[in-house]
């Protein structure tokens, strides 16, 4: 551009500050030119020889011109639920191919009415080019069906006939943009409770959505950042502190001091809302593990017996996609499972590099896909032991190299030799490479910071494949994305019956206080398990694994308190011990201590368990039980970190892992290492957890396929 100094800084100001929403600017390159005679305004070519880059946007919530226009009964789409336009509405679900147009989107089946058709073509319309333009004259539509699948809406307005139902307290199946969710009034105790029975989910917290943030208020302590990610156009579920329950039924959220809300992010969404019906479960329509259902036909036949109704609406989904669970720590807004709303907009790496397809771990499975600077990373995928998850897992995995025209020059997977994604990477006949779990972990958190490193890492997590074929998960690893050093792992403890472990902690406790003491001590908890043939497994070495796990350790202090024993969901157990704290670590400390072996230190938490178990003894409360054993997990990672920082002198901590979740460790950690000097790394566009660590693995593969891969060791 050319013209005077004040016109020319008021563009670049507005280019910036009045770009579209969906606008995304990744950078802006300046230099300057000689002037020439030219005047006018030209969109260039963009063929300039390079690959033309594509990306697909992320489905994203109704917007407020949309809104306006739903609620206006003068409107042509007054209560339409399909409205839609530029800034909002479906689009990683819906698109089959590139390039993004229309006919390769699963609105292709509507063919546009001549009013629609000229908003699409006038780029002075809000909704030029909006491929799912729509109205009630031409596009999709919803019905409502009974429990035996029979047409059953007798009124138009069938959102209106919907929200009746489920103010008589009837589960009713949602068809939304990335699946099915089901529905079910929160305040209506019995109806949540049913809920629970006939989906068989015993705890696991339920997700609610609330009609406005007059209710969030109500309900939740809110602070600014909350408020503003609720509020995005990712419209994710954010984790909030309950401040008022009353009024919600407690089997919403049992044992927790938080609540997963989100607000209504579809049309359809604010259609069912009114005064009397302002805050509903809703909670993906699947099997516990399974990813959700999305099409009709697999609605009808997999959530009979469950639901009461089902809303459902003639636009196809394409592609599977959660909602999206985020939580606000340390100032920042961090991802558990990262999923609608921002899949597929790409993590930026600060190199360009080869093509590489990263398979993802066994749970919370999620794919990565580098390509240039962009890291494309999948929707949460889930458990790969699960079939219907790995099937989703398979279409995924090609759909993700069709849909950005990428084919990878390796794929990379994890060490474990069992997993499911370790099994299909082989299978491709593509060059492979197999990742530490941990080390994943490390180069995810640098990789998502722009981080070359390299760094201190604590990685803290359930379960992660070891070089040694043992289970690692509390491991300080030293390194970047060309190979790690294990500088420091937790004394390794005997887990009996391995996996079965992690849904009964007290096999972990077990396990645990074998190893701590020369003779099992008396704990009220073993009064009512049957710990006898543990004890055998333990004493004759059979199916007993060795493992450095943070997770189980968390899980063994908890049983051994006399907290739960048996869990229905994983890190039920370790949430349950972090919320006795009551938002503290304490003053006082459990013993713990270090010693080195070949070089290499280990943590010994056999002082941690054997100082618990006096304190269950003495009669201390599991609150000052977990106040205590917290307060010892935080001072000797800073006491080997400070060791760390010494041998090498780097000062820069990279945390990950699935037990940075828990907000008292995450946040007590980030602030005391900072306060020591230390930049604190960490986790907020990808989870810290398993879904984070395909990012990590594909990284790895690039400075393996650049020659610089030396492994962990
Ligand atoms: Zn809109
Ligand atoms: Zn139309
Ligand atoms: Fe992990």
């Amino acid at each position: 551009m050319q013209g005077s100094p004040v016109l020319l800084e008021q563009f670049c100001g507005a280019l910036k500050g009045e770009a579209p929403p969906l606008a995304k600017i990744e950078s802006i390159e300046e230099s300057t030119l000689a002037c020439v005679a030219e005047e006018g305004f030209v969109i260039g070519d963009s063929s300039s020889g390079n690959e033309v880059e594509t990306l697909i946007p992320p489905d994203i919530a109704m917007c407020s011109d949309c809104r306006r226009e739903l609620l206006d009964p003068k409107n042509r789409r007054f209560r339409y639920p399909f409205i839609n336009c530029t800034n909002c509405g479906p689009r990683y679900t819906i698109v089959e191919r590139l390039p993004y147009d229309r006919p390769f989107t699963s609105m292709h089946g509507f063919i546009m009415c001549p009013e629609c058709e000229g908003e699409y073509h006038n780029p002075f319309d809000r909704r030029f080019h909006a491929q799912p333009n729509a109205c009630p004259v031409c596009g999709p539509s919803i019905t409502l069906l009974d429990a035996s699948g029979t047409f059953c809406g007798v009124h138009d307005d069938v959102a209106a006939e919907t929200a009746l139902l489920l103010k008589m307290g009837r589960i009713v199946a949602l068809k939304g943009v990335g699946g099915f969710h089901l529905a079910v009034d929160a305040r209506n105790d019995e109806a949540v409770r049913l809920l629970r029975e006939r989906k068989g989910r015993e705890a696991k917290p339920f997700a609610v959505m609330m009609r406005d943030m007059s209710v969030v208020r109500r309900f939740c302590e809110l602070s600014e950042g909350e408020r503003d990610a609720l509020t995005s156009a990712e419209a994710p579920i954010v984790l909030l502190k309950k401040r008022m329950i009353e009024g919600l039924s407690p089997a919403v959220a049992p044992g927790n001091d938080r609540i997963g809300v989100m607000l209504p992010y579809t049309p359809l969404h604010t259609l069912l809302f009114d005064e009397s019906l302002e805050v509903l479960v809703m909670t993906s329509a699947n099997f516990s593990e399974e990813p959700l259902v999305n099409e009709n036909d697999e609605a009808l036949l997999r959530l009979k017996g469950i639901t009461d109704a089902y809303m459902m609406h003639n636009r196809p989904i394409y592609l599977k996609c959660d909602d999206s669970v985020t939580i606000h720590l340390s100032g920042k807004l961090r991802q558990i499972r990262r999923s609608r709303g921002y899949v597929p907009a790409p993590v930026l790496l600060c190199d360009d590099g080869p093509v590489v397809l990263a398979t993802g771990g066994e749970l919370k499975n999620t794919l990565a896909l580098l390509k240039g600077n962009h890291a494309l990373l999948s929707q949460h995928i889930g458990d790969m032991k699960n079939f219907e998850a790995y099937r989703h897992f398979q279409h995924v995995a090609i759909h993700l190299q069709h849909l950005f025209q990428a084919t990878p020059e390796l794929l990379v997977h994890d060490l474990h030799p069992g997993y499911m994604t370790t099994q299909w990477a082989l299978t491709q006949g593509v060059p492979v490479l197999g990742v530490q779990h941990h080390h994943a972990h490390l180069a995810s958190c640098l990789a998502e910071n722009k981080e070359a490193g390299p760094a201190i890492g604590l990685l803290l997590d359930g379960t992660g494949y070891g070089t040694d074929g043992t289970i690692w998960g509390g491991e300080v690893l030293i390194g970047d994305a060309t190979g790690a050093e294990r500088f420091a792992s937790f004394e390794p403890m005997p887990l009996p019956g391995g996996d079965a472990a992690v849904m009964q902690p007290w096999r972990a406790a077990v396990g645990y206080l074998f190893r701590s003491f020369s003779s099992m001590p008396d704990l009220p908890f073993m009064k009512e398990r049957n710990i006898e043939p543990v004890l055998e497994l333990l004493q004759k070495r059979v199916s007993v694994y060795e493992t450095s796990s943070c997770g189980r350790l968390f899980d063994a202090v908890a049983a051994l308190s006399g907290m739960q024993g048996e869990i229905s969901y994983e890190g039920e157990a370790a949430i349950g011990l972090m919320l006795a704290a009551g938002g503290t670590t304490g003053s006082t400390a459990f013993r713990y201590a270090f010693h080195e072996v070949n070089g290499r230190w280990i943590i010994m938490v056999s002082p941690i368990v054997q100082d618990a178990v006096a304190a269950v003894q003495e009669g201390v409360s599991v609150g000052e039980i977990s106040r205590r054993f917290h307060r010892a997990l935080v001072n000797c990672f800073k006491d080997i970190i400070r060791k760390a920082a010494h041998a090498t002198g780097i000062t820069t901590v990279a945390l990950s892992g699935g037990v940075f979740q828990n907000a008292l460790l995450f946040e007590t950690l980030v602030f005391e290492l900072e306060e020591a000097g230390y930049r604190v790394l960490t986790h907020s566009l990808v989870p810290s957890n398993d879904g984070g660590i395909s990012l990590g693995q594909a990284v790895i593969g690039r400075s393996y396929l650049a020659g610089q891969y030396r492994g962990c060791s």
